[in-house]
């Protein structure tokens, strides 16, 4: 018996291992490899092995935490938060002693970033505040996750203290969104104007999205220079209209992360996936978001007691797979 993979297969995974990026057709060729495949196996060494070239031993946890809760008019079909799931009825921002102490906390356990979201309406001038004091409070990186922005105001999370900012064209959006795409795009290249770095994710993956449409994406984050763009599956809440349509298992994210890897070479600074789990972590991720406070996949106005997980599960599970999360982070250099 031989163990050999197609050659085809190993030359595509030869140079995506050395960094360069793979092209579009040689994406959409790996993620259409089948998961019981010794293929898969070798893709997913493939970008461990990249990954661990470039970014060192370094775990990274970027902390997420969700600001408000809404019964958000924008109605994502995805989305916990939103009017149509009728799960939230009223609108409520967390206390600023909550994410005071969420901000410190985050500190204390070696958080590498707060990420502040916000829902569809939330204040923007609220976010710069809240941003301010943070800023004055703990000496983490902050990252925005909020609507479009124009230049005006990515200049003013900068003066707020942000330094980057969390934006997805989302599969299906101007469909599942009422958001028009290349208003997303838009917003991408105003970050790259003002200098706050983009981080990026292709998200939310269900079965039922054509691999093309998650190619595209993961090539447009490479163009657009991400500064980290892994994977994170739909997670459908309980009623959720997407329920028929199921989830996509975490052995098929870790290898949608492992393809996503090698198409963003050695262009990023970390790759990320979503909710976090052990396998991607030997498929080339080495980012968790651990999560309080909001969170579009949960029923629980404080994902903390809901499905989010803890800095300290993340950094047992980084560790658990030789990802170091006490190394300095490689996100904000
Ligand atoms: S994803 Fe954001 S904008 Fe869309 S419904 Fe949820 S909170 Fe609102």
């Amino acid at each position: 018996m031989s163990w050999r993979i197609d050659p085809a297969v190993g030359e595509i995974l030869d140079r995506g291992r050395d960094g360069a990026g793979i092209s579009r057709d040689e994406a959409l060729r790996l993620l259409h490899l089948d998961l019981e495949s010794r293929e898969t196996y070798a893709l997913m060494e493939s970008a461990n092995a990249l990954s661990r070239a470039h970014f060192g031993s370094k775990g990274e946890n970027h902390f997420h935490i969700g600001l408000n809760v809404e019964p958000c008019p924008m109605d994502c079909s995805f989305c916990s938060l939103t009017k149509k799931a009728g799960i939230f009825s009223e609108k409520t921002e967390f206390p600023l002693e909550d994410i005071l102490a969420w901000a410190r906390q985050g500190q204390a356990e070696g958080a590498d970033a707060l990420n502040l979201m916000s829902t569809g309406t939330f204040p923007f001038s609220r976010l710069l505040e809240i941003g301010r004091r943070l800023r004055q409070e703990v000496d983490v990186p902050l990252v925005a996750n909020a609507r479009d922005i124009s230049h005006a105001e990515g200049e003013q999370l900068l003066d707020a203290g942000f330094v980057g900012f969390y934006h997805a064209i989302r599969l299906g959006e101007g469909r599942d969104t009422p958001f028009d795409p290349a208003r997303r795009l838009q917003t991408i290249r105003v970050l790259g104007d003002v200098g706050l770095r983009w981080m990026n994710c292709i998200e939310p993956v269900g079965p039922e999205h054509p691999a093309e449409e998650i190619v595209d994406l993961m090539l447009l984050a490479r163009r657009e220079k991400a500064t980290y763009s892994g994977v994170m599956r739909r997670i459908n809440f309980p009623g959720s209209p997407k329920e028929p349509l199921g989830m996509i298992s975490e052995r098929r994210m870790a290898q949608m992360v492992a393809v996503s890897r090698l198409v963003m070479g050695d262009t990023v600074r970390a790759h990320c996936t979503h909710e976090p789990h052990s396998l991607s972590l030997v498929a080339g991720a080495n980012l968790f978001f651990p999560e309080v406070g909001s969170s579009p996949r949960d029923g629980h106005a404080d994902t903390g007691k809901g499905r989010g997980r803890s800095i300290g599960d993340c950094a047992a599970l980084l560790r658990e797979m030789a990802w170091d999360p006490s190394l300095p982070s490689n996100c904000f250099k």
